[in-house]
């Protein structure tokens, strides 16, 4: 595999990380027509070392190997899907869960890391100009304006590009994809350990293109230019999953905003998704210090606040999170193994049990993919394997017609036929457990 090869079959999210490694300085990221970054290479560009950062490049280390080098010694227990961690938690920064996408605890962490000196500044993702970008931060005192995350893509490019003549230590956030070109980068470049002494992993259901933004501000009433779109609207007195999207109109400056719920599943059929992620099988976030996402488990669903699960891997990241209890800023319960597998349930059954379906898939057709881990690799019944490749017809439709009607009214037509398919057989199946559940019966 190389550079070209990981973009012509799609399996680039676009971390940026192979830029910096192209000697002759001539890659750079740039749109694709499907609405993803991607580099750009140039004629003498150094490819057989770009490739060596990249996350999904076949001849690279996998998580459970990178876990070793990064994590075994400094975190306190392992479980074969969660990786290396210290402890288990749910719950929410009481300062920052109102302002935040979910518990707000991304927020309390990288406020605390400035704050305490650990790091001088943060690369996360932030709000420029009405869009959104990774950029430098390190105003603790406005450490709102960096909160709430969101579902477009960005590139880190910068982050390698800068960090030897940034003066102190980075504290970056980031989806596994991108922690794991961080921590590949810290591989090769053993100095980086120092520099970037904390990666805050964000955990991640599937990149979506930029089109899915133009989708949801049309969804919204919304037919001319936007900003300041917003992913996760809260409703305080409803349950965390009934949320809002909304965004401005530029000429106007009306508020435009849709209950995401009335637009249907947007994770679990794949919509405006990029194919890397189909091939992608970390689903917590493994290398991070300390990784985060939505606490979609009861009773924590029930709020519309929000509610974060959190991962702490290092033991820098638990002891963090526990001077944040010992100070009665965080209110949190610890939990189990098993909460924390079910709070990404859906995840983990299609990024892990679907893998070696859609890996065939992809050999059947010709196409590329990243050598997977083995323990993951399961077979699945006839009904789940349909089911992978409906979602698959659906991932890449939904993009093909985007890309060629560029309007809600029309796009939501043209989907309707994959999308009734992809519901009927999920239905069978979902009735099909409820019946082997209740006979001993299996359908796995
Ligand atoms: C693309 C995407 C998909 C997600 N899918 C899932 C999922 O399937 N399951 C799940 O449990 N959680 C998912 N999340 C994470 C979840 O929505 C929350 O963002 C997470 O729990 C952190 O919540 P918080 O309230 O602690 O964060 P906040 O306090 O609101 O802070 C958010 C932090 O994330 C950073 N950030 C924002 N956007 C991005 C981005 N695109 N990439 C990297 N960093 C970013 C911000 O800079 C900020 O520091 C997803 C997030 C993203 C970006
Ligand atoms: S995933 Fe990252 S490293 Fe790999 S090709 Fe894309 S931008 Fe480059
Ligand atoms: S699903 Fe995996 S590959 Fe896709 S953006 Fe998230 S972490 Fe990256």
């Amino acid at each position: 595999m190389n550079i070209e090869s990981i973009v012509k079959n799609n399996l680039c999210t676009g971390c940026g990380a192979c830029i910096s490694e192209d000697t002759n300085k001539q890659a750079k990221m740039i749109w694709d027509e499907n609405g993803f970054l991607i580099p750009q290479l140039g004629p003498n560009s150094t490819q057989e070392k770009m490739i060596i950062v990249c996350p999904f490049a076949t001849q690279q280390k996998n998580e459970d190997e990178l876990g070793v080098v990064f994590l075994k010694d400094r975190a306190k227990n392992y479980n074969s899907k969660l990786g290396y961690y210290t402890n288990l938690y749910a719950g929410y920064a009481k300062k920052f869960r109102e302002t935040s996408s979910s518990g707000g605890i991304a927020t309390f962490v990288f406020k605390k890391l400035l704050e305490e000196k650990i790091v001088d500044h943060l690369f996360i993702v932030k709000e420029k100009n009405g869009e959104y970008s990774y950029q430098f931060f390190s105003d603790f005192k406005n450490i709102t304006k960096i909160s709430k995350t969101r579902y477009v893509p960005v590139t880190m490019a910068e982050l390698f590009e800068k960090i030897a003549t940034i003066d102190g230590k980075v504290a970056v956030s980031g989806v596994a994809c991108f922690v794991k070109a961080v921590r590949l980068k810290q591989y090769y470049y053993p100095e980086l350990k120092d520099k970037i002494p904390f990666v805050v992993g964000i955990i991640c259901g599937g990149l979506k293109s930029k089109y899915y933004t133009d989708f949801l501000a049309q969804s919204a009433g919304c037919f001319s230019e936007y900003e300041h779109a917003e992913y996760r609207v809260k409703n305080k007195d409803s349950s965390a999953l009934n949320y809002k999207f909304s965004c401005i109109e530029k000429n106007n400056n009306k508020i435009h905003m849709v209950e995401m719920k009335t637009l249907g599943d947007m994770w679990g059929t794949g919509l405006f998704k990029s194919n890397a992620c189909d091939f992608c099988d970390d689903v917590v976030t493994e290398l991070a210090d300390i990784s985060l996402g939505d606490a979609w488990i009861d009773p924590y669903d029930k709020s519309g606040l929000g509610n974060s699960i959190i991962i702490t891997r290092s033991l820098l990241a638990d002891k963090i999170i526990k001077s944040g209890l010992d100070e009665s800023d965080l209110v949190l319960d610890k939990l189990q193994e098993n909460k924390v597998l079910q709070s990404q349930q859906g995840s983990f059954n299609h990024r892990h049990n679907g893998l070696k379906t859609r890996m065939k898939l992809a050999h059947i057709n010709g196409k590329l993919f990243p050598k997977k881990r083995e323990k993951i690799l399961i077979d699945q019944s006839f009904l789940l394997n349909k089911i992978q490749i409906l979602r698959a017809k659906t991932r890449s439709n939904s993009l093909y017609f985007w890309k060629i009607t560029k309007n809600v009214g029309l796009f939501n037509e043209k989907m309707k036929s994959s999308l009734v398919k992809l519901k009927i057989f999920t239905l069978i199946n979902s009735y099909l457990n409820k019946y082997s559940d209740k006979f001993g019966v299996k359908n796995k």
